[in-house]
Formats: structure tokens, sequence, C-alpha cells
């Protein structure tokens, strides 16, 4: 077959490749595969950053609104809350710092993978540009900080404080927050803001625990280690042999840096990631100046829109993630007259084939040794993992001192005292470096670290055992006063901080209306929350395809996505949507689907 493109390949040979590709990384043990950052391996997971030495009072006040996480779920929802004169807000973080994501991750080469125009938020707001299209880390991390200064957020915050549960009072209508600190914080309203992909999770390879030689997880880089910082220049691995195990976004952006820096760099991988052109450059300050008033909503809103499969005039970010999407989609343009459903899925795939054949085409023009090319191929429709988008990643395997090994799907079969075992060759390492990401699918009170216990003691990890339920992906019914900021049931985006800000805006508003009209109680009603859930498990029908012929991966549960997990998924009618969804809630004016008491009521 020829893509409109010219590509020519054979449709049936690269199903069954991409079929043999999946079956082959399937394993019956799913997510459980992965162990817990907990008991002997607990120091992976420690602040390398923080004060060992801090301490504070405990407090037991009472504040209107407690926002647990002060990454940019809750740095944004604290914006808008100022913006609407609310004053008493307390950001509560574990970390020593806001920043979330950025805070923790600071590895060589951390990177925006996301236009910096469309990804940072509030650059109007605070009148910043980025220095660059793909913003480094730093930059990021500096940003989150700008927006706590400009809004005053750090006043009354509680950093380096770890959450331990948060309790509904139902007689005194307050939330009670416990804390490492001996605090029992009281609060009116609670966000949770506590993250998406935050809690680092490491491979079970046998043997794990026997490493004798240096060791720690991408989101806690070692510095005093490797030397240098997230800019690279790592001059202490200089005569060291170091391993990687991991393959996904962080490892494309840090790999570069170590081949660069290692006496010997071997790179585990399991699944190559699909990595297409980055083409950073700096920010061109004319283009600068010339930016009219509201031009980043308008531009968020044309990134959205593309990369959602939408429709548009123009293509403002014009990168490899919108070319992707208008590929996909001038193909169903070009086709689409008269087809059934299947006809057009059909049409898609064959869009989606030519798309990761440049991408399988790309590694062949640039990684030199035939047999290394070959095994940093993606086999697997675009969209199963995370897309990649790096300039010097593939360049990296052509350097003397840098070795891919390949497990073939498998995984790496054993870890030893002094190194990695693949395929019964020890490659003997002084430090081994887990690039394996973050849970996704446990149980929430292990992802937070804590306990939200609602009316009657019911705990959310309880009342989610059979599936996520909430109203608009931000109410629970039997956790009144509380939101939660999470993806599930909410908005698809590639562009998290988008479905983040407009997250952050509703529950602003609601907070807002809900002190300004002595709202006592306020939560969603059964019949609102299981009219969601429907509404999401009906449309999550539609990807029920991708989740099976998918390689494994935490997009779709290991390969495992069940009905359960389905649950947990997005509001698939794309982002744009899921926002007008909300502002339609918001200008009826009657909090439709929400139980609401007010002062006035009880009294
Ligand atoms: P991922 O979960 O994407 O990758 C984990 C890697 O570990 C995979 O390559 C996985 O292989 C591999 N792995 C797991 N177990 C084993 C094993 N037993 N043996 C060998 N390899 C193993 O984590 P990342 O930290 O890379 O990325 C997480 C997410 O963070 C991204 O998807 C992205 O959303 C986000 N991110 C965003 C960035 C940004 O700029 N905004 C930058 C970096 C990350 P396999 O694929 O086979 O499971």
């Amino acid at each position: 077959m020829t893509t409109p493109d010219g590509v020519d390949f054979d449709l049936e040979v690269l199903r069954e490749r991409y079929r043999e590709e999946r079956e082959r990384r399937l394993r019956a043990d799913g997510i459980e595969q992965y162990v817990e950052v907990v008991g002997a391996f607990a120091p992976l997971a420690h602040d390398p950053w923080a004060d060992p030495n801090f301490n504070r009072e405990p407090l037991a006040d009472e504040v209107d609104v407690a926002l647990i996480g002060a990454g940019f779920g809750g740095l944004l929802t604290g914006a808008y809350l100022r913006e609407h004169g609310v004053e008493s807000i307390r950001l509560i973080d574990k970390a020593a710092d806001v920043g979330g994501t950025w805070y923790w991750n600071r590895y060589p080469g951390i990177a925006c993978d996301i236009e910096s125009y469309v990804y940072m938020p509030l650059l109007e707001e605070l009148g910043y540009i980025p220095s660059e299209k793909y913003a480094k880390g730093e930059e990021i991390f500096e940003h989150c900080r700008r927006i706590a200064a400009h809004y005053d957020l750090c006043r009354d915050a509680c950093l380096q404080t770890e959450v331990h549960e948060i309790r509904w009072d139902a007689e005194a209508t307050r939330w009670v927050i416990f804390t490492n600190r001996g605090d029992a914080i009281r609060a009116r309203f609670v966000c949770m803001a506590n993250g998406f992909l935050q809690k680092p999770k490491l491979p079970g390879i046998p043997g794990i625990e026997t490493f004798h030689g240096h060791t720690f997880h991408t989101s806690r880089w070692d510095c005093a280690y490797t030397g240098g910082d997230a800019t690279g220049n790592l001059t202490n691995l200089a005569d060291k042999r170091v391993g990687i195990i991991g393959t996904g976004a962080t490892a494309v952006q840090c790999v570069p840096h170590l081949g660069a820096g290692s006496q010997h760099l071997f790179v585990f991988q399991r699944t190559p990631s699909s990595v297409d052109v980055r083409a950073n450059r700096p920010t061109d300050p004319e283009w600068a100046t010339s930016l009219e008033p509201g031009w980043q909503r308008h531009r968020i809103e044309n990134f959205q829109v593309l990369t959602a499969g939408g429709i548009a005039d123009e293509d403002l970010v014009d990168d490899a993630w919108t070319s992707i999407t208008k590929k996909l989609l001038a193909m169903r343009l070009n086709n689409t007259s008269g087809l059934s459903a299947e006809q057009l899925a059909a049409t898609m795939e064959l869009a989606d084939f030519a798309k990761m054949e440049q991408v399988r085409a790309r590694v062949d023009a640039i990684v030199e040794d035939p047999a290394t090319a070959e095994a940093l191929k993606p086999w697997y429709r675009q969209f199963c993992k995370r897309p990649c988008f790096h300039d010097e990643y593939l360049q990296t395997f052509n350097r003397d001192n840098v070795t891919l090994v390949d497990t073939h799907g498998r995984g790496v079969d054993r870890i030893t005292e002094s190194g990695v075992v693949v395929d019964d060759i020890e490659y003997e390492l002084d430090c081994l470096i887990f690039a394996t990401g973050f849970e996704v699918g446990t149980d929430y009170s292990r992802r937070a670290g804590f306990a939200l216990v609602g009316r009657d003691g019911l705990t959310l990890t309880d009342k989610w055992h059979d599936g996520v339920r909430t109203f608009h992906g931000l109410h629970i019914h039997g956790f009144p006063n509380c939101f939660v900021l999470s993806i599930a049931q909410s908005g698809f985006t590639v562009n998290f901080p988008y479905l983040l800000d407009v997250q952050a805006q509703h529950v602003a508003w609601v907070i807002a209306s809900a002190l300004e009209h002595d709202v006592v109680e306020l939560e969603a009603s059964e019949v609102a929350e299981q009219a969601w859930v429907d509404e999401i498990v009906t449309r999550g029908e539609r990807t029920t395809d991708s989740a099976q012929f998918c390689t494994p991966g935490y997009y779709n549960a290991e390969g495992q996505a069940d009905a359960r997990t389905r649950q947990g998924g997005f509001y698939f009618g794309g982002p744009t949507e899921y926002a007008e969804i909300l502002e339609t809630w918001r200008s009826d004016g009657t909090a439709p689907g929400l139980d609401v008491r007010t002062q006035e009521a009880t009294r």
C-alpha cells in the first residue's frame, strides 16, 4: 500500500507485527509487576533538595480553602481564588517549594515536551514570555515560583508537610487535615491537587534489592553523585559505568547527557519510544512584542482543538504534535465521503501506519548500526504511548561509549550485586538509574500517601473500589466541600496544564460563590454522579479497541484495561467540550447536580 506521502507498506504485515509486539509484552501481573517505593526502597523517594533539619510548631487553625499539592493544580486554583478575592488559602505540599512535577524532576535535559507558550500557564497575566519554544525544566520551575509570588500563595503555605489523613467532621462541617508535623488544620473546602504522575515506581525485577552500586530514580536525580545539573555536564560520571532502565519520555531527555558524561552508558530497553523531530529554538523577540492581548488563550485553544483531532483555520503552534493530528485528519478528510464507521477507522489506521513508518524511517536515517536501529523502532500506533520529540536521543546511540541493550520486550532478566543481566550477559555497573515512571492505577490512598475520609467514615479508596465515580471529574458524592483535580473522568488532553487550568477556574468559581452565599455544604448528588459515570462509560467504549491493540504501558493498565479501569478514563469528548460543559454549568446559576445547604437553611 502507498500513503499520500508515498510511503509503501503492507498493511497486513504491519498489523501482524503490532500484534506480535503487543503479545510479547503482555504479562499476567499487569500493574502488579512494579515495586512500591516503601520499606527498603523508601530512600529512593526521599527529597534530595529539602532541608532535613526543617521544623515548625504544629498548627490547629482554620482556613477557608486548603489546597493539597503546590504544583500547577494547586497554584492555578490558588491564583483564581485570589482573583475572586479569597484570602484564606493554604497550600500544603511535602516538597520544600512549590512546583510539583517541576520541583521533583530535575534530571539533566528536562524540558517541556509541549510548546512552552501553550504549556506554561498565566503567561499574559504575569507578563512573561518563555525563552525558548520548548522551555527547560528550570525555567518552568521558576515560573511556578513566579505564579506563587504574584498571587502571594506562599504567605500561609505549609511546605515540607506530608498529609497523613484528611477527614470530614460532619458536625463542624469542616475537613480536618492531619500531617506528619502534628497539624490538625481545619478547612471549609479542600481541593486535592496532588498530581497524577507523582509517585515514583520501580520495576519488580528479580534481585533489584541486591544491587550494591549507586542507584536512584530519575525524579530524585542525585546531582551530588553525577555532578552537573539539569542542563547536563555530568562530570563525576567520567570514570563510571552507568546503566539506565527505561526508555520512556524521561529517558529520551536524559540519555543524551548520560551518554556525553559517562565512561560507558548501557540503556536497557523493553519498548522503544517513538521519537520525532523537536526543532527547539529561542523565542523571537520580534514575535514576542507583536503578540496581541488574549494571544495565549487563543493559542492554547487552537492547540487543544488540533491535538484533539478537530478542525481549525490555522495551526499556530505548528510542531510535531500538531503535525501528527493534521496528518491523520488530512487523510480522514480526503477519504471520508460516504465511508462507513469501519471504513473511517481503517483510514485512520492507515494514516497512523504512515506516521509511524515515517518515525521508523527517521531511526534508520540517524542510527548508524543497523541492528541498533532496528531495535530502536517502535512497532505500535502513535498514541499507544506518549509520543516523544528529540534531536539528540537517537544520535546518542552512535557514540562508542553507549550500548543499547534491547530486551526484546521482556524487560531486564535480573539485577545482581554488581549489575544487570540480560540474555545471560551481566553488565557490571557503578550506577543504575531507574527511568521507570510513576504509579498509575493503584489505590488512591497508596498513590496519594494519605486516606481521604468522607461522610460516615467512607474512604475514597473504598468509594472507588469498583471504579472511579465523580460528577464532572471534580465532585464526589459522600465527600462534601471537596474537589479532586485529576485526569479521571475529565477532558482528554496531551497538554495537562490546560486541563488543570480549566478545572482550577471552575473550582475557584464554585468555592468563591459558596463563600459569598454562606454555603455550609455542597456535594454531588447521587443521581448527577451516576449520570456522569454513565456518560464516561458510554463514550469510553469507543476507545476500548485501542486499549486492546496497544502495547502495554500505563496508558492501558499494562494491557489489562477492563471495565473498571476504563471507568477511570478521560471524558472522551475533547478538552474544549469538557471546558464548555463546566462553563455552561456555571452560567446556569442553579448549581445543577449539587446538593447545597446554606447557613440560612441550617438555622
Ligand atoms: P514511563 O512510564 O513512560 O516509562 C517507563 C519506562 O520504564 C518504559 O520504557 C518501560 O518500558 C520501562 N520499564 C518498566 N519496567 C521495566 C523492566 N522491567 N525492564 C526494562 N524496562 C522497564 O515513564 P517516564 O518517566 O519516562 O514518563 C512518564 C510520563 O511523564 C510521560 O509519559 C509523560 O506523560 C511525562 N513526561 C512529560 C515530560 C514533559 O516534558 N512534559 C517529560 C518527561 C515525562 P515499557 O514501555 O515496555 O513499559
